[in-house]
């Protein structure tokens, strides 16, 4: 049957169908779950494995909420979902940590922003401590920097093993790929996989990450955005130099932009990851330059938000292409930060792929944003630091989709 006739006689095969298995999608279901035990949620992953992308490739940092403007979703979610994550590893044996980190101004240039970050996190809610360049070396003495801001409550853990977790508390159909979607006023949706399965739901929620624009648009919504691809490179550091690096060390960010900077990373297991950078990927799930989905990026190419988003950042662009061709270039803009390394001790680590949220303005979406719909809910940004924000997030959606399915139960009534 095709989604578009699945609807005429409507028997429901479950109330809320979750398309995409990442770590938002996943504590979406698990939140739903949790708010309404009767009800039957189905997520729906393309991918044969779990956390094959965003969720699966990133810093594995917890963050605590320092950089995120007052009052918005990122700044709550981050410090409130920060919490939860460490007690949800700690209830079900996943590897965590809270070895905190620093924030280092390399210049004294950038001493204001860090003394305005040190604010912002006050009003946060985040607990932080100034430091003058002596006591930063006592914590990081390999590191070079004229003062830094010591972030007490930053973690650690691993994002992947937390959406395994939470995949095997819910139902997830691995492999479905949601090809069509008909949703039909007061009916609910139906939703076609690329194995020719159809499911009829009250209520769907997109969090399809990388492909959640194409899925609003699938669902006969106009997202009103773009999603463009941010492919952040890593390197690890050769083991016999990760002496150099003790804890978890960020730059200063540029404000212009939502990504963090270049940092140094100690893993749970003892590797240093330097890394990531932020540079177009020339496809979705374009985890290196030889991957060019040409369809994909024709369509990236058509969309006048791209080229103004490249005319308002053509220098931090053109910087960020350089680093990224160049290992050389990428190892002087390191050395600001660790002046003992060479060249030869950054090693090839695997890419992550962001979704970063563009609007026709060229502007980025700063916050995280969703978007309600009749019977449904889009995830139309969730980058860094949705991760860390995954549990609140995914109550977060999970009352706006019980709010949809209410309205469902109305409009079904009225009939
Ligand atoms: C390099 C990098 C570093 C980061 N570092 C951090 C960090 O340290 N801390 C932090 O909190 N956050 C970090 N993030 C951000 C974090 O990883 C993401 O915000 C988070 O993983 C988003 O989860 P998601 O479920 O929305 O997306 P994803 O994990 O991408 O999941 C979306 C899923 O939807 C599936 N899907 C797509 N289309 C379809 C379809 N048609 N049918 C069915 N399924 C579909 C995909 O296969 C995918 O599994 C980082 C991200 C990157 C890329």
């Amino acid at each position: 049957m095709t989604a578009a006739r699945a609807l005429r006689g409507v028997a429901y095969d479950c109330d809320v169908v979750v398309v995409g298995g990442g770590i938002v999608g996943l504590a979406t279901a698990h939140a739903l779950r949790a708010a309404r035990p009767g009800l039957v949620v189905t997520v729906l992953e393309k991918e044969p494995r779990l956390a094959t992308h965003q969720s699966g490739r990133n810093s594995g940092v917890i963050h605590s909420g320092v950089y995120y403007r007052p009052g918005s979703l990122k700044a709550r979610l981050a410090v409130r979902g920060a919490a939860e994550l460490k007690k949800f590893c700690a209830e079900h044996g996943i590897p965590h940590a809270v070895p905190g980190k620093l924030i280092v101004a390399t210049s004294p240039a950038e001493l204001p922003r860090l003394h305005e970050l040190a604010q912002r996190a006050r009003r946060n809610g985040v607990p932080v401590r100034e430091l003058g360049q002596a006591q930063m070396a006592e914590y990081e003495p390999g590191v070079h920097g004229v003062a830094a801001l010591r972030v007490l409550t930053t973690g650690q853990c691993d994002f992947g093993a937390v959406a395994r977790r939470l995949a095997e508390l819910v139902d997830v159909r691995r492999g479905a790929e949601v090809v069509a979607i008909d949703r039909r006023p007061g009916l609910g949706v139906a939703i076609r996989t690329a194995r020719g399965e159809v499911l009829r739901a009250r209520a769907l929620v997109n969090c399809a990450g990388l492909h959640s624009d194409r899925i609003a648009r699938l669902a006969g919504d106009d997202p009103g955005l773009r999603i463009v691809p941010f492919r952040g490179e890593f390197y690890r550091l050769r083991p016999e130099r990760a002496h150099l690096v003790r804890g978890l060390v960020y730059p200063v960010p540029d404000p212009a932009f939502p990504f963090l900077g270049v940092h140094l990373t100690v893993g749970l297991d003892g590797e240093v990851h330097i890394g990531p950078n932020a540079v177009l990927a020339l496809a979705r799930e374009g985890y290196d330059w030889g991957v060019v989905r040409p369809a994909e990026l024709a369509d990236a190419l058509a969309y006048p938000g791209l080229w103004r988003m490249a005319a308002r950042h053509w220098r931090a662009g053109a910087g960020e292409l350089l680093r990224s061709l160049s290992k050389r270039a990428f190892t002087a803009a390191v050395r600001r930060l660790l002046p003992g390394i060479e060249e030869d001790d950054l090693l090839p680590a695997p890419a992550g792929v962001r979704a970063q949220a563009v609007r026709p303005d060229g502007g980025l979406v700063d916050d995280f944003h969703f978007v309600e719909r009749p019977h449904t809910v889009h995830v139309l940004n969730a980058p860094s630091p949705a991760a860390t924000a995954c549990l609140p997030i995914g109550q977060e959606i999970a009352a706006r989709t019980l709010t949809a399915l209410a309205g469902a139960t109305a409009d079904t009534a009225g009939r």
